[in-house]
């Protein structure tokens, strides 16, 4: 007989597995939801078995997120930032505030000062947001960046210390991915293993999409929805810096947010910067310090942080990636 027993066990066997398979991989769902938060639409992707429990952890991460935009947003006059820019002297911080200015601190103090939380000061008077914004006087740049730097600023437990009290502190290039970072842990902590978190760019990919791994398009920096490449990644926060979003133009010359504390005027070395390492706060911080160093020693910095890798694009459009950024490029 061509049929034995052991052999028709297995297939049934076999064919209940794909059954089981099937019914679980359809019970998955995928829910999405996005708010504008932060200046930009924050979008969360999360998906599961039980659609409470993925509506509720969506819930709770948005509430920890407005909780810590409150702390951190110069908008809000009540503000840890906003305090410290209205003191003298500076004064007493949350945990949480602490921990962001610790971090950027440390990637300051690396990049030389490129990455600088001192140009609160700045950044108002170039209002690159505001309805005509121009280009500001070099008097008024200098008088802007006088006293601003590395030294400028310094933490002594929850106590910052400011050393002039005309320094405005400016949480823009470092918040937004500690912020999307907590709200990451809210979705593990209610037990979500894949989703994903998008703050207007910086990002958090957790586990995979429920039938294949995130692949993730770079925004290319001169074609509007197009993407300059793809990269398939897990568990990674992916940052991208860049010129092209909140700008103006002047004279044909790009005027953007970006700004080298050295010189007072938005850095010239770039078109976009993406980051892909393990925190969405060290991915931004990182991504706003490589923009403003430019490719050459951008590449140098993120050497420096072994498991990060990125892929610069010049001024002049040439793509400059670090040595491992291949290993995360996928086929589009
Ligand atoms: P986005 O917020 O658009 O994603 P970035 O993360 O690069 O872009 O942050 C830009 C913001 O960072 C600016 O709006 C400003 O608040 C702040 N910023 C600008 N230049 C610097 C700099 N050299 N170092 C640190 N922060 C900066
Ligand atoms: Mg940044």
């Amino acid at each position: 007989m061509p049929w034995n027993r052991p052999l028709i066990i297995g297939i049934i066997l076999l064919l209940l597995a794909l059954g089981w398979l099937r019914t679980n991989s359809g019970d998955t769902e995928q829910l999405r939801r996005s708010r504008l938060m932060m200046g930009t639409i924050v979008e969360i992707v999360a998906s599961g078995r039980d659609t409470d429990q993925l509506e509720l952890a969506m819930d709770d991460a948005f509430a920890e997120m407005s909780r810590l935009d409150r702390l951190l947003s110069r908008h809000y006059q009540d503000s840890d930032v906003s305090r410290l820019s209205r003191s003298s002297k500076g004064g007493k911080i949350a945990p949480e505030t602490a921990e962001v200015v610790a971090l950027g601190l440390d990637v300051a103090r690396r990049s030389k000062g490129a990455f600088d939380m001192t140009l609160g000061r700045l950044k108002a008077l170039w209002a690159v947001d505001r309805e005509n914004p121009v280009v500001p006087t070099q008097a008024a740049i200098t008088e802007a960046i006088a006293g601003i730097g590395i030294q400028a600023l310094s933490l002594e437990g929850l106590n910052l210390v400011k050393q002039s009290p005309q320094l405005m502190v400016d949480l823009g290039g470092i918040a937004k991915g500690y912020i999307v970072d907590h709200a990451v842990a809210v979705l593990k902590k209610h037990g979500i293993t894949n989703g994903a978190v998008n703050a207007g760019g910086d990002m958090y990919l957790l586990g995979q999409h429920p039938e294949h791994p995130w692949r993730i398009g770079i925004q290319h920096p001169r074609e509007q929805d197009g993407i300059l490449t793809t990269v398939q990644v897990r568990d990674k926060a992916v940052v991208t810096s860049g010129d092209y979003e909140r700008f103006f133009e002047q004279d044909g010359q790009r005027y953007h947010h970006i700004f080298d504390p050295e010189t007072g005027s938005p850095a010239r070395g770039c078109q976009s910067v993406t980051v892909i390492t393990d925190s969405v706060a060290l991915g931004d911080a990182l991504a706003t310090s490589l923009f403003v160093l430019g490719p050459q020693k951008g590449l140098e910095l993120l050497a420096e942080y072994p498991g990060s890798e990125g892929l610069i694009v010049a001024a002049d459009g040439t793509l400059h990636p670090s040595q491992g950024w291949a290993d995360y490029q996928s086929a589009p």
